[in-house]
């Protein structure tokens, strides 16, 4: 609107001009009615600009809108007219351009949303046709039917059915992943080829999906530190921009030709190429940009912080169990001792891991379902993080857990030590059952180490990360085992979850920015004390995506030298921009000393230059796997 009367205003000035050189008459100026056209493109485009420079200019704290607005007005007085009402409408066009292009980055991160329908088909019975009813008012424990094809609309649990399910949308994983009745199934997730039929376990306002998208908003709030670089940049910048600007217009004129005209022109010229516009619209837009193409990859980044300090890691420290290994062991060997058999062994330890969330508790009590052993009573739990877990069966106080943690008891048997260690040499996690007086046996299991391990320390290392540590709390030789498989730089084994803790301290010492990768269970203090916390596998556990930095949907390895590369990449944009808005201000501040520039130029490269910047932000958007 404004630039179509700005236009109207240019081609009568051209024509009025015309004409009157044609007859003879007339001068330079422009006459009467284009000036009011100017005038009402100056205040149309000025709107937004002025109340704000006003504002800037009240508090002492000048910005690009008091440069432009002082420009604007000398330009008028100047009388030129057109280049004042040039300037006010490009800057404005500039600054919806900038609107323009966060919203962009942020519908990005809203379209995670369309992920989800408004609708599901609700089922009361078997006999009954489903219903579509709105999410909202869809209530826990509600029979949800999802066909082929269907987006699943609500997290919830398979109830009937097999399929396989693509969740690339909310974990980036690129195969999709069989669900049976009993697996969870969350919103977003695209259903294969089986018709299933879920019972709803959350309220679309606490889905996966609704609480990913939540985060990734609230992210833009935790600025990066480039964010915070430039903007005091431009708090120390703007004020000088005005200050040399003052010296060119007032002091050059006396000292040199006393062209008052021609130096308080090249002093505008200043204040217009002085406007970090560019250099103040490139670095949030490429954070969001860079924050929402990891969140479709399946990376939610929690904050512009998290998506800059990746591209400084020295170290990571990963977790063993559930982190560079599947977390799902299995039961391998039992070994009874003191006169009991198998299954009682087996009985004991099921009974008070029955009590407990870990792995290993997971494994025993499934092993003890599948041969049909029926638990026992047990009280006075108590669970002891990274070490075992104790309770009571009829009058025996039993502990297990790591042998070494679980005392002496029977430790003199020359051959169960020897039976340990052998286990211990292939791999195998060993766990012992005692109490006060007598030693019943050990369990071994073993967990696989992730398939795409190997090749994802590789690449880490190849990222000249100096360090690649693995925590863990089971024993050396296991341990070590692991280690060697996968070339780490150092393991180290036994520790508490308060040891983890010291050894990322020890790590950010030695090396500087240290990740700590975990899967939540009892690594969560480690994670806080690193410099940056990831979880893996966060799907499914809430409390991972709630408080690590960078939670990685899927419990894809890989996506850890993704995310380095990926936070590479959204720095070195945001370096390029940065480098080549201050160029472009520098080339055009030498224009104006040698008095080559004129308003028009400067205007039209800053509009440029911005509308480079951004879209040069905007390419990360597109970034894929
Ligand atoms: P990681 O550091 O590898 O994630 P944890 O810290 O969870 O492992 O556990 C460390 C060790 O503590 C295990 O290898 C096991 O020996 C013992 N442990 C922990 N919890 C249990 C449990 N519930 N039952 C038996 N042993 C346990
Ligand atoms: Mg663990």
């Amino acid at each position: 609107m404004a630039s179509l009367i700005i236009l109207i205003g240019f081609v009568l000035h051209a024509v009025l001009k015309g004409a009157g050189s044609a007859l003879g008459v007339g001068g330079d100026n422009p006459p009467l009615i284009t000036i009011c056209l100017y005038v009402l493109a100056i205040i149309s485009g000025g709107w937004y600009i002025f109340p704000r420079a006003l504002y800037a200019a009240r508090n002492f704290r000048p910005d690009m809108n008091l440069l432009m607005t002082i420009a604007v007005a000398g330009a008028m007085m100047l009388g030129e007219w057109f280049e004042a009402a040039a300037v006010t409408i490009l800057f404005a066009l500039a600054l919806m351009l900038e609107s323009w292009s966060v919203g962009r980055a942020r519908r990005a991160i809203k379209s995670l949303m369309n992920l989800s329908p408004s609708t599901a088909r609700v089922v009361k019975d078997e006999s009954e046709t489903p219903v579509d009813v709105p999410l909202e008012e869809i209530e826990i424990d509600a029979l949800v039917q999802v066909r082929p094809g269907d987006r699943v609309p609500l997290d919830g649990i398979v109830e009937k059915g097999t399929s396989f399910v693509d969740q690339a949308p909310i974990t980036g994983e690129s195969v999709p992943v069989v669900k049976t009745p009993g697996d969870e199934l969350y919103s977003g997730a695209i259903n294969g080829d089986g018709l299933l039929i879920m019972r709803v376990t959350k309220p679309a306002s606490d889905s996966t999906l609704t609480r990913i998208i939540r985060l990734v908003e609230e992210a833009q709030s935790k600025r990066a530190h480039v964010e915070q670089w430039v903007e005091r940049f431009a708090r120390y910048y703007t004020p000088a921009m005005l200050g040399i600007a003052a010296l060119i217009a007032f002091v050059i004129p006396v000292l040199s030709d006393g062209d008052w005209q021609r130096w308080i022109y090249n002093a505008l010229v200043l204040l217009v190429i002085g406007c970090p516009c560019a250099l103040v619209i490139s670095t949030p837009v490429s954070i969001v940009a860079g924050i929402a193409s990891a969140a479709k990859n399946g990376v939610l980044i929690k904050g512009g912080v998290f998506l800059e300090a990746p591209s400084k890691l020295k170290a990571i420290a990963f977790d063993k169990t559930g982190t560079l290994t599947y977390g799902k062991p299995s039961v391998q060997e039992i070994i009874p001792q003191n006169g009991i058999s198998s299954s009682e062994l087996l009985q004991l330890a099921a009974s008070i891991e029955n009590n407990s969330t870990h792995p290993i508790a997971d494994a025993i009590v499934k092993k003890a379902q599948n041969e049909n052993i029926e638990l026992l009573e047990c009280s006075e739990v108590i669970v002891h993080p990274g070490r075992g877990i104790t309770g009571t069966i009829g009058n025996r106080r039993i502990k297990v857990g790591n042998p070494d943690y679980t005392g002496d008891a029977g430790a003199t048997d020359e051959k169960i030590s020897q039976q340990i260690t052998n286990f211990l040499t292939e791999g195998f996690t060993v766990i012992a059952v005692k109490d006060e007086q007598h030693y019943y046996g050990v369990i071994a299991l073993r967990d696989e180490v992730r398939k795409e391990a190997v090749s994802t320390i590789r690449k880490i290392k190849s990222l000249a990360i100096k360090s690649v540590v693995m925590l863990t709390g089971d024993q050396k030789i296991a341990a070590e085992l692991v280690g060697n498989e996968l070339q780490l730089d150092r393991v180290h084994s036994e520790l508490l979850p308060e040891d983890k803790l010291n050894v990322v301290a020890e790590l950010h010492s030695r090396f500087g920015n240290v990740a700590m990768v975990g899967d939540g269970v009892n690594d969560a203090p480690a994670m806080a004390k690193s410099s940056i916390g990831i979880a893996m596998g966060a799907i499914g556990t809430d409390t991972a995506i709630e408080t690590a930095d960078i939670a990685l949907m899927s419990d894809e390895l890989d996506r850890i030298p993704w995310l380095i590369s990926h936070s590479r990449r959204t720095m070195s944009i945001i370096k390029q921009n940065v480098y080549f808005a201050l160029g472009i201000k520098l080339v055009f501040i030498m224009l104006v000393l040698f008095g080559k520039a004129t308003l028009w130029m400067a205007i039209t490269a800053d509009m440029g230059a911005s509308l480079l910047v951004i879209m040069n932000g905007l390419r990360l958007l597109k970034v894929k796997k």
